[in-house]
């Protein structure tokens, strides 16, 4: 297995940068970013993908996103909400200058207890 990927943003070799010259001569191009995986993995896991090992930057990465946004979704497509049972508890409580309020608090439920 390869340790560098291309970019995977689809004008990556469109950006003007002294980064992506290669050749020489009359013969020169812009280049898709090669990049190192695990550049950016601090975690010391190998393991664990990110975007940054697929993209040079959030412009190709959001670059991507945007041209094949309908088969990212077609992946996981959501077709109803979802729902996380909470309770929403009242509490009164005091400002800063001392003045009572009623605090509105969000918790979560143990679905485990029924
Ligand atoms: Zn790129």
């Amino acid at each position: 297995m390869s340790d560098y990927n291309w970019c995977h943003g689809p004008s990556c070799h469109t950006k003007e940068t002294q980064s992506r010259v290669r050749g020489s001569g009359d013969n020169k191009v812009l280049r898709t970013i090669k990049i190192k995986q695990g550049r950016y993995n601090y975690s010391g896991r190998p393991e664990i993908i990110t975007y940054d090992d697929y993209f040079c930057g959030n412009h190709c990465l959001y670059d991507f996103i945007r041209e094949h946004l309908p088969s990212i979704i077609a992946i996981a497509p959501r077709r109803e909400a979802l729902e996380t049972p909470i309770k929403v508890v009242k509490e009164k409580d005091t400002n800063w200058r001392g003045d009572p309020y009623t605090r509105t608090r969000i918790t979560s439920v143990d679905n485990d207890n029924g």
